[in-house]
């Protein structure tokens, strides 16, 4: 495996790598999840580029750029394992340097849900993805449904910048309790971590009601609310029911939709999310 610093030596490798390639974008602190991006990735191409990058423009100034976790030789051993063929790592003056003043803008999905309450997020997101794509070149990239608001908007900035990469979804990988893996699972206090499986459960309340006959998006979300507000530990942000391409609130369930939340439990914002409404 070929560990690759800067955007000159990553442009210079992309051209001898054999097609199809695959583009696993990480901040690294790798889990199941980031695991299974990466084995869809080596099933489908010839190829796969796995990126770790702790993208500071996605971080607002009270976020944890400073404190977001890091292992970097566990998480190469990890790629490694899965029979990744180039790691791209570069630092933040490599994809930032001196000077850098364009950011990619995606308008109205990146508006709702997180993009409303953390404020530069998707543009962070948005223009560093952009980045990949041009250093790399993928053919396929693979992305989490666990951030589902964030395939939403790689969606929409692939169509719309014509960047010529086709988007592959991976189911969000879940502990058995049914909480969906995450980087920042580590800043749960046992306690927390035994409360936070709420979530999954309330998401799969929606999920069953929905399949029993339930198109009222207000019922759906009232009953979310009130499991998730009946757990003490937890903090509820937002609940939502919208449409899974625009994410426009809906009021009756009648497309394919994804039913979000957000909720704190201590130090730690968990985001969660399933598509309902698929055919
Ligand atoms: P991150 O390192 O958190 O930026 O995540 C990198 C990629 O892994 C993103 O496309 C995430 O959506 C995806 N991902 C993170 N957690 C999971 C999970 N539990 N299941 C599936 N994909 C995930």
């Amino acid at each position: 495996m070929n560990v690759i610093t800067t955007v000159a030596e990553m442009i210079a490798q992309r051209e001898h790598l054999p097609r199809p390639l695959g583009l696993v974008p990480t901040m690294g602190y790798l889990h199941e999840g980031h695991m299974t991006l990466a084995r869809w990735a080596r099933r489908d191409n010839r190829s796969v580029v796995a990126s770790i990058f702790v993208n500071p423009t996605q971080f607002g100034p009270s976020e944890d750029f400073a404190s977001y976790p890091r292992d970097m030789e566990r998480d190469l051993q990890v790629l490694q394992a899965e029979g990744v063929d180039v790691v791209f790592a570069p630092t933040v003056e490599e994809m930032y340097p001196q000077g850098f003043s364009t950011y990619v803008n995606v308008e109205r999905v990146t508006e709702v849900l997180e993009g409303a309450r953390r404020p530069g997020h998707f543009r962070g997101v948005a223009t560093v993805v952009a980045k990949l794509f041009t250093i790399v070149r993928p053919d396929r990239s693979y992305f989490g449904q666990k951030d589902g608001q964030q395939v939403a908007v790689v969606k929409r900035l692939v169509q719309d910048l014509n960047l010529g990469t086709e988007v592959v979804v991976v189911p969000t990988v879940r502990e058995p309790d049914g909480l969906a893996l995450s980087s920042r699972n580590v800043y749960l206090t046992p306690q927390e971590r035994r409360a936070a499986p709420v979530l999954y459960r309330a998401l799969s309340r929606v999920r069953d009601l929905y399949l029993a006959g339930e198109r009222s998006a207000e019922r759906l979300r009232q009953e979310a609310a009130g499991m998730i507000n009946a757990e003490p530990l937890a903090k509820l942000d937002y609940i939502s029911i919208a449409d899974a391409a625009t994410l426009e609130e809906l009021a009756v369930v009648d497309r394919p939709t994804m039913v979000s939340l957000a909720a704190r439990f201590g130090r730690a914002r968990l985001i969660d999310n399933v598509v309902i409404g698929q055919g």
